[in-house]
Protein backbone atom coordinates (compact mmCIF):
# COMPACT_ATOMS: atom_id res chain seq x y z
CA UNK A 1 0.00 0.00 0.00
CA UNK A 2 1.76 2.97 -1.17
CA UNK A 3 2.52 5.54 1.81
CA UNK A 4 0.78 9.60 1.42
CA UNK A 5 3.27 12.35 1.79
CA UNK A 6 0.78 13.79 4.20
CA UNK A 7 1.66 10.59 6.31
CA UNK A 8 5.23 11.41 6.08
CA UNK A 9 4.99 14.88 6.57
CA UNK A 10 4.27 14.24 10.23
CA UNK A 11 7.40 12.49 10.90
CA UNK A 12 9.16 15.70 9.63
CA UNK A 13 10.72 18.51 11.60
CA UNK A 14 8.04 21.06 10.11
CA UNK A 15 9.68 24.07 10.39
CA UNK A 16 9.46 26.99 8.32
CA UNK A 17 11.48 25.86 5.50
CA UNK A 18 14.80 25.49 6.52
CA UNK A 19 15.78 24.02 3.08
CA UNK A 20 18.64 22.06 4.05
CA UNK A 21 17.21 19.15 2.02
CA UNK A 22 16.54 21.17 -1.15
CA UNK A 23 12.97 21.22 -0.83
CA UNK A 24 11.30 24.61 0.11
CA UNK A 25 9.35 23.09 2.67
CA UNK A 26 9.28 19.40 4.94
CA UNK A 27 5.76 19.35 2.53
CA UNK A 28 7.47 19.23 -0.69
CA UNK A 29 10.53 17.11 0.82
CA UNK A 30 7.24 14.32 2.01
CA UNK A 31 6.18 14.53 -1.28
CA UNK A 32 9.55 13.96 -3.15
CA UNK A 33 10.38 10.82 -0.57
CA UNK A 34 6.85 9.09 -1.07
CA UNK A 35 6.89 9.47 -4.72
CA UNK A 36 10.86 7.82 -4.66
CA UNK A 37 12.49 10.78 -5.42
CA UNK A 38 14.06 12.14 -2.47
CA UNK A 39 15.44 9.57 -0.03
CA UNK A 40 15.38 10.07 4.59
CA UNK A 41 18.98 11.49 5.00
CA UNK A 42 18.72 14.45 2.98
CA UNK A 43 16.99 15.78 6.03
CA UNK A 44 19.87 16.41 8.89
CA UNK A 45 17.33 17.04 11.47
CA UNK A 46 15.97 13.47 11.76
CA UNK A 47 17.01 11.18 14.57
CA UNK A 48 18.30 7.83 13.30
CA UNK A 49 15.11 6.43 14.70
CA UNK A 50 13.06 8.14 12.69
CA UNK A 51 14.94 7.59 9.22
CA UNK A 52 14.71 4.33 10.13
CA UNK A 53 10.87 4.63 10.55
CA UNK A 54 10.92 6.68 7.23
CA UNK A 55 12.50 3.89 5.10
CA UNK A 56 10.39 0.82 6.59
CA UNK A 57 6.80 3.24 5.76
CA UNK A 58 8.63 3.78 2.44
CA UNK A 59 9.50 -0.28 1.67
CA UNK A 60 7.39 -2.32 -0.85
CA UNK A 61 4.94 -3.85 0.36
CA UNK A 62 6.69 -6.94 -0.82
CA UNK A 63 9.73 -7.92 -0.26
CA UNK A 64 11.92 -8.28 -3.71
CA UNK A 65 14.00 -12.07 -2.78
CA UNK A 66 16.88 -12.98 -5.22
CA UNK A 67 17.74 -16.82 -5.07
CA UNK A 68 20.81 -18.09 -7.35
CA UNK A 69 23.85 -16.48 -8.42
CA UNK A 70 24.28 -13.22 -10.63
CA UNK A 71 24.00 -15.45 -13.84
CA UNK A 72 20.66 -17.28 -13.49
CA UNK A 73 19.67 -15.59 -10.14
CA UNK A 74 15.81 -16.01 -10.02
CA UNK A 75 13.87 -12.59 -8.02
CA UNK A 76 10.38 -13.09 -6.62
CA UNK A 77 7.79 -10.52 -4.46
CA UNK A 78 8.13 -7.06 -4.97
CA UNK A 79 4.34 -7.16 -5.91
CA UNK A 80 2.14 -3.98 -6.07
CA UNK A 81 -0.87 -5.29 -6.86
CA UNK A 82 -3.18 -7.40 -6.08
CA UNK A 83 -4.71 -8.04 -9.52
CA UNK A 84 -3.41 -8.13 -12.85
CA UNK A 85 -5.45 -5.88 -14.68
CA UNK A 86 -4.70 -2.88 -11.43
CA UNK A 87 -0.91 -2.50 -13.29
CA UNK A 88 0.90 -5.18 -14.02
CA UNK A 89 2.69 -8.70 -11.75
CA UNK A 90 6.36 -7.89 -11.95
CA UNK A 91 8.50 -11.14 -11.13
CA UNK A 92 7.08 -14.29 -12.13
CA UNK A 93 7.35 -17.18 -9.72
CA UNK A 94 10.21 -19.62 -10.36
CA UNK A 95 9.62 -23.10 -11.04
CA UNK A 96 11.47 -25.84 -9.16
CA UNK A 97 12.28 -29.52 -10.02
CA UNK A 98 12.50 -31.66 -6.74
CA UNK A 99 14.97 -34.32 -6.95
CA UNK A 100 14.61 -36.13 -3.94
CA UNK A 101 17.99 -37.81 -2.38
CA UNK A 102 15.63 -41.32 -2.30
CA UNK A 103 15.74 -41.08 -6.20
CA UNK A 104 18.74 -43.22 -7.94
CA UNK A 105 21.78 -41.24 -9.54
CA UNK A 106 20.39 -42.03 -12.97
CA UNK A 107 16.88 -39.88 -12.27
CA UNK A 108 19.34 -37.59 -10.75
CA UNK A 109 21.51 -37.10 -13.89
CA UNK A 110 17.89 -37.51 -16.03
CA UNK A 111 16.34 -34.35 -13.83
CA UNK A 112 19.75 -32.27 -14.31
CA UNK A 113 19.60 -32.76 -18.04
CA UNK A 114 15.77 -32.23 -18.31
CA UNK A 115 16.03 -29.05 -16.56
CA UNK A 116 18.72 -28.25 -19.04
CA UNK A 117 17.56 -29.06 -21.62
CA UNK A 118 13.53 -28.15 -21.91
CA UNK A 119 13.72 -24.64 -22.60
CA UNK A 120 11.08 -23.01 -25.74
CA UNK A 121 11.98 -19.96 -27.26
CA UNK A 122 8.42 -18.34 -27.38
CA UNK A 123 7.97 -14.93 -28.85
CA UNK A 124 10.98 -13.37 -28.33
CA UNK A 125 11.77 -14.47 -24.99
CA UNK A 126 12.92 -18.34 -23.37
CA UNK A 127 10.51 -20.19 -21.64
CA UNK A 128 12.15 -22.54 -18.93
CA UNK A 129 12.02 -23.65 -15.63
CA UNK A 130 14.41 -21.86 -12.75
CA UNK A 131 15.46 -23.54 -10.23
CA UNK A 132 16.28 -27.47 -8.06
CA UNK A 133 14.99 -28.19 -5.14
CA UNK A 134 17.24 -30.92 -3.08
CA UNK A 135 15.48 -32.62 -0.85
CA UNK A 136 16.58 -34.57 1.99
CA UNK A 137 14.53 -37.73 2.70
CA UNK A 138 16.51 -40.26 2.79
CA UNK A 139 17.67 -39.93 6.40
CA UNK A 140 21.33 -40.14 5.78
CA UNK A 141 23.00 -36.91 5.80
CA UNK A 142 26.11 -38.04 3.43
CA UNK A 143 23.61 -39.04 0.78
CA UNK A 144 22.07 -35.38 0.92
CA UNK A 145 25.03 -33.82 0.70
CA UNK A 146 26.27 -35.86 -2.25
CA UNK A 147 23.48 -35.33 -4.55
CA UNK A 148 23.93 -31.54 -3.66
CA UNK A 149 27.76 -31.44 -4.29
CA UNK A 150 26.95 -32.96 -7.30
CA UNK A 151 24.05 -30.92 -7.81
CA UNK A 152 26.25 -27.90 -7.63
CA UNK A 153 29.03 -29.37 -10.06
CA UNK A 154 27.13 -30.08 -12.68
CA UNK A 155 24.26 -27.30 -13.05
CA UNK A 156 24.87 -23.50 -12.23
CA UNK A 157 21.05 -23.39 -11.10
CA UNK A 158 19.77 -21.31 -8.31
CA UNK A 159 18.71 -24.10 -5.58
CA UNK A 160 16.22 -24.49 -2.58
CA UNK A 161 17.40 -27.16 -0.23
CA UNK A 162 14.67 -29.06 1.64
CA UNK A 163 15.95 -30.74 5.30
CA UNK A 164 14.02 -30.94 8.35
CA UNK A 165 17.66 -31.82 10.17
CA UNK A 166 19.41 -28.29 10.87
CA UNK A 167 22.68 -29.69 10.70
CA UNK A 168 22.07 -31.45 7.32
CA UNK A 169 20.29 -28.35 6.00
CA UNK A 170 22.90 -25.93 7.06
CA UNK A 171 25.62 -28.13 5.94
CA UNK A 172 24.82 -28.00 2.67
CA UNK A 173 24.40 -24.60 2.70
CA UNK A 174 27.99 -24.50 3.53
CA UNK A 175 28.51 -26.44 -0.13
CA UNK A 176 26.93 -23.92 -2.26
CA UNK A 177 26.55 -20.93 -0.16
CA UNK A 178 28.26 -18.50 -2.97
CA UNK A 179 24.85 -19.79 -5.09
CA UNK A 180 22.93 -17.83 -2.38
CA UNK A 181 19.76 -21.30 -2.08
CA UNK A 182 17.10 -20.78 -0.15
CA UNK A 183 16.85 -22.80 3.41
CA UNK A 184 13.39 -24.46 3.88
CA UNK A 185 12.61 -25.04 6.60
CA UNK A 186 12.70 -22.54 9.19
CA UNK A 187 10.00 -23.08 11.38
CA UNK A 188 8.89 -22.16 15.27
CA UNK A 189 11.17 -24.78 16.79
CA UNK A 190 14.09 -24.50 14.44
CA UNK A 191 14.28 -20.70 14.80
CA UNK A 192 16.10 -19.91 17.56
CA UNK A 193 19.17 -22.26 16.58
CA UNK A 194 18.81 -21.52 13.09
CA UNK A 195 18.94 -17.69 13.54
CA UNK A 196 22.78 -17.46 14.08
CA UNK A 197 23.99 -20.25 11.66
CA UNK A 198 21.43 -18.22 9.11
CA UNK A 199 23.42 -14.82 9.77
CA UNK A 200 27.00 -16.46 9.13
CA UNK A 201 26.42 -16.83 5.64
CA UNK A 202 23.08 -15.02 4.73
CA UNK A 203 21.03 -16.74 2.09
CA UNK A 204 16.98 -16.74 1.38
CA UNK A 205 15.28 -18.73 4.09
CA UNK A 206 11.68 -20.81 3.67
CA UNK A 207 9.33 -20.20 6.81
CA UNK A 208 6.87 -22.64 7.40
CA UNK A 209 4.11 -22.32 9.65
CA UNK A 210 0.87 -24.26 9.96
CA UNK A 211 -1.21 -21.57 9.91
CA UNK A 212 -1.19 -17.65 8.47
CA UNK A 213 -1.26 -16.75 12.30
CA UNK A 214 2.08 -18.62 12.78
CA UNK A 215 4.20 -16.68 10.27
CA UNK A 216 2.98 -13.29 12.08
CA UNK A 217 6.07 -13.77 14.83
CA UNK A 218 8.50 -15.89 12.90
CA UNK A 219 9.04 -12.67 10.38
CA UNK A 220 8.94 -10.58 13.48
CA UNK A 221 11.41 -12.14 15.33
CA UNK A 222 13.55 -12.68 12.03
CA UNK A 223 13.32 -9.03 11.35
CA UNK A 224 14.37 -7.86 14.47
CA UNK A 225 17.61 -10.22 13.93
CA UNK A 226 17.83 -8.58 10.74
CA UNK A 227 17.15 -11.75 8.51
CA UNK A 228 14.40 -10.47 5.78
CA UNK A 229 14.93 -12.10 2.42
CA UNK A 230 12.24 -14.75 3.55
CA UNK A 231 9.60 -16.37 1.33
CA UNK A 232 6.47 -17.59 3.13
CA UNK A 233 4.54 -21.25 3.36
CA UNK A 234 1.62 -21.03 5.71
CA UNK A 235 1.39 -24.70 5.46
CA UNK A 236 -1.46 -25.52 3.46
CA UNK A 237 -3.01 -28.51 3.72
CA UNK A 238 -5.02 -28.69 0.47
CA UNK A 239 -5.09 -26.57 -2.89
CA UNK A 240 -8.20 -24.90 -1.21
CA UNK A 241 -6.60 -24.02 1.86
CA UNK A 242 -3.63 -23.14 -0.09
CA UNK A 243 -5.48 -20.63 -2.45
CA UNK A 244 -7.30 -18.98 0.23
CA UNK A 245 -3.79 -18.41 2.32
CA UNK A 246 -1.85 -17.32 -0.86
CA UNK A 247 -4.48 -14.77 -1.75
CA UNK A 248 -5.04 -13.54 2.27
CA UNK A 249 -1.38 -13.01 2.50
CA UNK A 250 -1.25 -10.85 -0.75
CA UNK A 251 -3.81 -9.03 0.50
CA UNK A 252 -2.68 -8.38 3.84
CA UNK A 253 0.84 -7.27 1.95
CA UNK A 254 -0.73 -5.20 -0.89
CA UNK A 255 -4.19 -3.41 0.88
CA UNK A 256 -2.94 -3.37 4.23
CA UNK A 257 0.38 -2.88 4.29
CA UNK A 258 0.66 -5.88 7.03
CA UNK A 259 4.67 -6.05 7.34
CA UNK A 260 5.03 -9.10 9.04
CA UNK A 261 3.46 -10.58 5.44
CA UNK A 262 5.06 -8.69 3.07
CA UNK A 263 6.92 -11.20 1.58
CA UNK A 264 6.76 -13.69 -1.43
CA UNK A 265 5.65 -17.06 -0.89
CA UNK A 266 6.44 -20.97 -1.47
CA UNK A 267 4.27 -23.38 -2.62
CA UNK A 268 4.10 -27.10 -3.11
CA UNK A 269 2.48 -29.00 -5.80
CA UNK A 270 4.73 -31.47 -5.59
CA UNK A 271 3.41 -32.70 -1.89
CA UNK A 272 0.14 -31.95 -2.69
CA UNK A 273 -1.24 -34.08 -5.45
CA UNK A 274 -0.67 -37.83 -6.31
CA UNK A 275 -0.30 -37.63 -9.86
CA UNK A 276 1.21 -35.53 -12.53
CA UNK A 277 -2.04 -34.24 -13.88
CA UNK A 278 -3.52 -33.08 -10.66
CA UNK A 279 0.17 -31.46 -9.71
CA UNK A 280 0.19 -29.52 -13.16
CA UNK A 281 -3.32 -28.12 -12.09
CA UNK A 282 -2.51 -27.18 -8.57
CA UNK A 283 0.45 -25.53 -9.94
CA UNK A 284 -1.66 -23.79 -12.68
CA UNK A 285 -3.86 -22.20 -9.98
CA UNK A 286 -0.44 -20.91 -7.90
CA UNK A 287 1.04 -19.09 -10.63
CA UNK A 288 -2.55 -17.07 -10.39
CA UNK A 289 -2.95 -17.20 -7.25
CA UNK A 290 0.38 -15.49 -6.08
CA UNK A 291 2.71 -17.84 -5.03
CA UNK A 292 6.30 -16.97 -5.79
CA UNK A 293 8.24 -20.04 -6.13
CA UNK A 294 6.31 -23.34 -7.09
CA UNK A 295 8.28 -26.97 -6.54
CA UNK A 296 7.53 -29.73 -8.89
CA UNK A 297 8.12 -33.74 -8.45
CA UNK A 298 8.86 -33.62 -11.81
CA UNK A 299 7.62 -32.16 -15.23
CA UNK A 300 8.15 -33.38 -19.01
CA UNK A 301 7.66 -31.02 -22.13
CA UNK A 302 4.04 -31.23 -22.36
CA UNK A 303 3.29 -30.73 -18.72
CA UNK A 304 5.78 -27.80 -18.45
CA UNK A 305 5.06 -26.06 -21.46
CA UNK A 306 1.95 -25.20 -20.62
CA UNK A 307 2.28 -24.19 -17.22
CA UNK A 308 5.65 -21.19 -18.65
CA UNK A 309 3.16 -20.27 -21.26
CA UNK A 310 0.41 -19.89 -18.31
CA UNK A 311 3.03 -17.83 -16.53
CA UNK A 312 4.23 -15.93 -19.54
CA UNK A 313 0.78 -14.58 -19.62
CA UNK A 314 0.06 -13.54 -16.70
CA UNK A 315 3.05 -11.80 -16.21
CA UNK A 316 3.38 -9.44 -19.12
CA UNK A 317 2.88 -5.95 -18.24
CA UNK A 318 -1.18 -5.74 -20.30
CA UNK A 319 -0.25 -1.97 -20.88
CA UNK A 320 2.61 -2.81 -22.92
CA UNK A 321 2.27 -4.86 -26.28
CA UNK A 322 4.68 -7.96 -26.07
CA UNK A 323 8.13 -6.52 -28.52
CA UNK A 324 11.20 -8.12 -29.79
CA UNK A 325 14.37 -6.23 -30.57
CA UNK A 326 15.20 -3.98 -33.37
CA UNK A 327 17.63 -5.88 -35.18
CA UNK A 328 18.21 -8.77 -38.12
CA UNK A 329 17.87 -12.07 -36.95
CA UNK A 330 18.84 -15.51 -38.61
CA UNK A 331 16.20 -17.91 -39.13
CA UNK A 332 18.61 -21.36 -40.12
CA UNK A 333 21.87 -21.05 -41.73
CA UNK A 334 21.37 -17.57 -43.76
CA UNK A 335 24.28 -17.02 -46.45
CA UNK A 336 25.08 -14.43 -48.68
CA UNK A 337 22.57 -15.78 -51.19
CA UNK A 338 19.79 -15.57 -48.40
CA UNK A 339 16.26 -13.81 -48.84
CA UNK A 340 15.89 -10.64 -46.62
CA UNK A 341 12.81 -9.58 -45.26
CA UNK A 342 11.71 -6.84 -43.28
CA UNK A 343 8.59 -6.69 -40.69
CA UNK A 344 7.68 -4.76 -37.57
CA UNK A 345 8.75 -5.66 -34.00
CA UNK A 346 5.35 -7.04 -32.41
CA UNK A 347 6.27 -9.98 -30.80
CA UNK A 348 3.19 -11.91 -32.67
CA UNK A 349 3.98 -10.74 -36.12
CA UNK A 350 7.50 -11.68 -35.23
CA UNK A 351 6.77 -15.39 -34.00
CA UNK A 352 4.52 -15.53 -36.97
CA UNK A 353 6.88 -14.69 -39.60
CA UNK A 354 9.85 -16.20 -38.60
CA UNK A 355 7.52 -19.72 -38.14
CA UNK A 356 6.33 -19.49 -41.89
CA UNK A 357 9.94 -18.68 -43.26
CA UNK A 358 10.84 -21.84 -41.07
CA UNK A 359 8.60 -23.91 -42.41
CA UNK A 360 9.84 -23.04 -45.73
CA UNK A 361 13.19 -24.76 -44.84
CA UNK A 362 14.63 -21.31 -47.03
CA UNK A 363 17.05 -19.94 -44.51
CA UNK A 364 16.62 -15.94 -44.03
CA UNK A 365 17.27 -12.83 -42.47
CA UNK A 366 14.48 -10.92 -41.03
CA UNK A 367 15.04 -7.31 -40.20
CA UNK A 368 12.52 -6.38 -37.26
CA UNK A 369 11.92 -2.86 -37.40
CA UNK A 370 11.17 -0.98 -33.83
CA UNK A 371 7.89 0.30 -34.00
CA UNK A 372 6.33 0.09 -30.52
CA UNK A 373 5.01 -3.56 -30.37
CA UNK A 374 2.78 -2.47 -33.32
CA UNK A 375 2.17 -4.76 -35.85
CA UNK A 376 2.97 -3.41 -39.79
CA UNK A 377 -0.54 -2.25 -41.08
CA UNK A 378 -1.04 -0.31 -37.67
CA UNK A 379 2.46 0.55 -37.22
CA UNK A 380 2.62 2.19 -41.17
CA UNK A 381 -0.77 4.06 -39.92
CA UNK A 382 0.89 5.65 -37.05
CA UNK A 383 3.84 6.57 -38.91
CA UNK A 384 6.72 3.89 -37.13
CA UNK A 385 6.85 1.85 -40.13
CA UNK A 386 7.77 4.02 -43.09
CA UNK A 387 9.95 4.07 -45.88
CA UNK A 388 12.23 6.55 -44.79
CA UNK A 389 12.53 4.32 -41.17
CA UNK A 390 12.89 1.31 -42.65
CA UNK A 391 15.75 2.53 -45.03
CA UNK A 392 17.59 3.93 -41.82
CA UNK A 393 17.24 0.28 -40.10
CA UNK A 394 18.55 -1.26 -43.21
CA UNK A 395 21.68 1.13 -43.55
CA UNK A 396 22.53 0.90 -39.88
CA UNK A 397 21.87 -3.02 -38.93
CA UNK A 398 24.82 -4.04 -40.84
CA UNK A 399 22.36 -6.34 -43.54
CA UNK A 400 24.48 -5.23 -46.17
CA UNK A 401 27.50 -6.49 -45.02
CA UNK A 402 25.62 -10.06 -44.50
CA UNK A 403 24.16 -10.91 -48.41
CA UNK A 404 25.46 -9.85 -51.81
CA UNK A 405 22.30 -9.36 -53.42
CA UNK A 406 20.19 -6.16 -52.82
CA UNK A 407 16.44 -7.28 -53.19
CA UNK A 408 14.86 -6.80 -50.08
CA UNK A 409 10.62 -7.95 -49.43
CA UNK A 410 8.78 -5.64 -47.52
CA UNK A 411 5.17 -7.18 -46.43
CA UNK A 412 2.24 -6.96 -49.09
CA UNK A 413 -0.03 -4.95 -46.69
CA UNK A 414 2.87 -2.27 -46.79
CA UNK A 415 3.30 -1.87 -50.73
CA UNK A 416 2.91 1.60 -50.64
CA UNK A 417 6.47 2.65 -49.15
CA UNK A 418 8.16 0.80 -51.88
CA UNK A 419 8.92 4.19 -53.50
CA UNK A 420 9.81 6.05 -50.24
CA UNK A 421 11.79 2.92 -49.29
CA UNK A 422 14.03 3.08 -52.43
CA UNK A 423 14.52 6.51 -52.20
CA UNK A 424 15.90 6.20 -48.88
CA UNK A 425 18.29 3.46 -49.98
CA UNK A 426 19.70 5.72 -53.04
CA UNK A 427 18.05 3.03 -55.22
CA UNK A 428 20.69 0.88 -53.68
CA UNK A 429 18.13 -1.89 -52.77
CA UNK A 430 15.47 -3.32 -55.18
CA UNK A 431 12.43 -3.28 -53.00
CA UNK A 432 10.38 -6.55 -53.57
CA UNK A 433 6.64 -6.33 -52.62
CA UNK A 434 6.29 -9.80 -50.33
CA UNK A 435 2.44 -11.57 -50.09
CA UNK A 436 0.20 -9.52 -47.98
CA UNK A 437 -0.28 -12.48 -45.32
CA UNK A 438 2.51 -14.58 -43.89
CA UNK A 439 0.82 -17.72 -45.20
CA UNK A 440 1.53 -16.56 -49.01
CA UNK A 441 5.31 -17.55 -47.82
CA UNK A 442 5.42 -20.74 -48.40
CA UNK A 443 4.77 -20.45 -52.20
CA UNK A 444 6.92 -16.73 -52.54
CA UNK A 445 9.90 -17.42 -50.62
CA UNK A 446 11.26 -20.77 -51.84
CA UNK A 447 10.23 -19.17 -55.45
CA UNK A 448 12.03 -15.94 -54.53
CA UNK A 449 15.14 -17.65 -53.05
CA UNK A 450 15.87 -19.37 -56.63
CA UNK A 451 15.95 -15.90 -58.09
CA UNK A 452 18.71 -15.24 -55.37
CA UNK A 453 20.80 -18.08 -56.51
CA UNK A 454 20.69 -17.56 -60.02
FE1 LIG B 1 12.02 20.22 6.62
FE2 LIG B 1 14.21 18.78 7.08
FE3 LIG B 1 13.80 19.82 4.66
FE4 LIG B 1 14.39 21.43 6.69
S1 LIG B 1 15.74 19.85 5.81
S2 LIG B 1 12.78 21.73 5.14
S3 LIG B 1 13.40 20.37 8.37
S4 LIG B 1 12.56 18.30 5.68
Amino acid sequence: MPIAGSEIVKLLPKTKGCRDCGFPTCFAFAMKLASGGATADKCPYLSEETKAKIVDLLAPPMKLVTIGSEESKVQVGNEEVIYRHEKSYIHPPGIALLISDKESAAITDQKIKKIKDLQFPWVGVNLKADLLALYFESGDKDKFLSLVNKVYQSSNLGLILISEDMDALFSARDICADRQPLLYPITEENVEAAIPKIKQHPTPIGIRGDSIESLVPLTTKLKEAGIEDVVLDPGSKNTLEAIRDQTFIRRAAIKQGFRPLGYPTIAFPCFMANDGLKEVMVASAFINKFAGIIVLSDFDRFSLLPILVQRLNIYTDPRFPMAVEEKYYEVGEPNEYSPVLVTSNWALTYFLVSSAVESTKIPAYICVKESEGLGVLTAWAAGKFSGDSVGALIKKSGIADRVKHRKLVIPGKVARIKGELEDALNLEWEIIVGPKETTGLGVFLPEFAKTLKG
